[in-house]
C-alpha cells in the first residue's frame, strides 16, 4: 500500500524539496500550494503519481481559505504523512512600527493556515494507525531578534500549537514533530519578506559560506518522517554550520 503525504507550500523552497524526497522514498505527495504551474512542474521533474501510486500529485491550495483546505480534505482519501511547511515572513520592521496588517497575514498563513490543515487532515492521520505531521516552525519559534517581532509572534505561536498538539494526541497513533530551521537560503523567502526586493533579501546572505539550502531541510524532514513508528523526534533545530546563534553568524569579510 503506497502510504500518501500531504505538503504544503510545496511550490518553491522546502516544501518543493520536501515533495521530491519524499516522492523518491515512494510516498504518493499531495503538493499543494496555490501556484498551479510551479506544481505540474514539479510534478513533471520528479514524477506524476497515476492514481494514488508514488509520485506527486499537485494540487491547488490557499491555507487561509477555509474553503479550499476542505477542498483539500474531501479530495485525499489517506494520509500518513502532513507536513504544514506553508507560510513565510513579511518586513523586517520594528515592532514600534509594526505593521498591523503584516502581522496579520503572518499569523493567518503561519498559525491560522497550519491549524485549517491540521484539523482537516487530523482525522485521516489518526485513521492512517500510524500517522506524522511535521511542523516547519523556525528557530524564530523560540528566540526573537530586531525586526523580526511580527515572524517570531507567528512561529511562535506554531510552536505553542505544535507542543500543545503532541500532548493532546498523547495516546493516539499520530507523532507530532516539530522541524526548526535557522538560515536557509532558498529562492523566495526572503524575496518575498522584502517586497520583491531581491537585492536587500541577497543581503540577508552575504558573506555567510554556506547557507543552508532547501534540500538540507528537506532531508531532516524526511528522516523525521522516516523513524520507526515509535520514535518521536519532537524537535528537531537545524542551522548552517556558519550560524553558531540566532545573533552568531561568519560572514566572510569582503563579500
Ligand atoms: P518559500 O517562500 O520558498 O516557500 C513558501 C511556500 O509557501 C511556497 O510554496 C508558497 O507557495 C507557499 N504558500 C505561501 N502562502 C500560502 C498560502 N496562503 N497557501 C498555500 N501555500 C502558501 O519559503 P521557504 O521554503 O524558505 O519556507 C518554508 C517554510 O519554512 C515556511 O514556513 C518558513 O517560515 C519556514 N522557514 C524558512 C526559513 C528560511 O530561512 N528560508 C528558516 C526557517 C523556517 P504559493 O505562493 O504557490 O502558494
Amino acid at each position: 500500500m503506497t502510504k500518501t503525504a500531504v505538503v504544503t507550500g510545496a511550490s518553491s523552497g522546502i516544501g518543493a524539496a520536501t515533495a521530491r524526497r519524499l516522492a523518491a522514498e515512494g510516498f504518493h505527495v499531495v503538493a499543494a500550494a496555490r501556484r498551479r504551474d510551479r506544481l505540474d512542474k514539479l510534478a513533471a521533474e520528479a514524477g506524476a503519481a497515476e492514481g494514488g501510486g508514488p509520485g506527486v500529485e499537485p494540487f491547488m491550495l490557499d491555507v487561509t481559505s477555509q474553503e479550499s483546505v476542505d477542498a483539500l480534505a474531501a479530495a485525499v482519501t489517506r494520509c500518513d504523512v502532513l507536513v504544514n511547511n506553508a507560510g513565510g515572513a513579511i518586513g523586517m520592521d520594528p515592532v514600534a512600527e509594526g505593521d498591523v496588517a503584516d502581522w496579520q497575514r503572518m499569523y493567518d498563513v503561519n498559525v491560522l493556515g497550519s491549524l485549517r490543515v491540521t484539523r482537516a487532515l487530523l482525522p485521516k492521520l489518526i485513521a492512517s494507525g500510524d500517522g506524522v505531521l511535521v511542523m516547519l516552525t523556525s528557530t524564530a519559534g523560540f528566540i526573537a531578534y530586531e525586526g523580526g517581532g511580527g515572524y517570531a509572534a507567528a512561529k511562535h505561536g506554531q510552536t505553542a500549537m505544535t507542543e500543545t498538539l503532541r500532548l493532546e494526541l498523547c495516546g493516539e497513533p499520530v507523532r507530532v514533530v516539530e522541524v526548526a530551521p535557522g538560515m536557509v537560503k532558498t529562492e523566495e523567502f526572503s524575496v518575498n519578506r522584502f517586497g520583491g526586493d531581491v537585492e536587500r533579501a541577497e543581503k540577508v546572505y552575504a558573506g555567510v559560506p554556506d547557507p543552508l539550502t532547501a534540500d538540507d531541510v528537506a532531508d531532516a524532514v524526511v528522516w523525521c518522517a522516516t523513524r520507526p513508528s515509535h520514535v518521536n523526534i519532537d524537535r528537531l533545530v537545524i542551522r548552517p554550520r556558519a550560524q553558531a546563534a540566532q545573533h552568531k553568524v561568519y560572514r566572510v569579510a569582503d563579500a
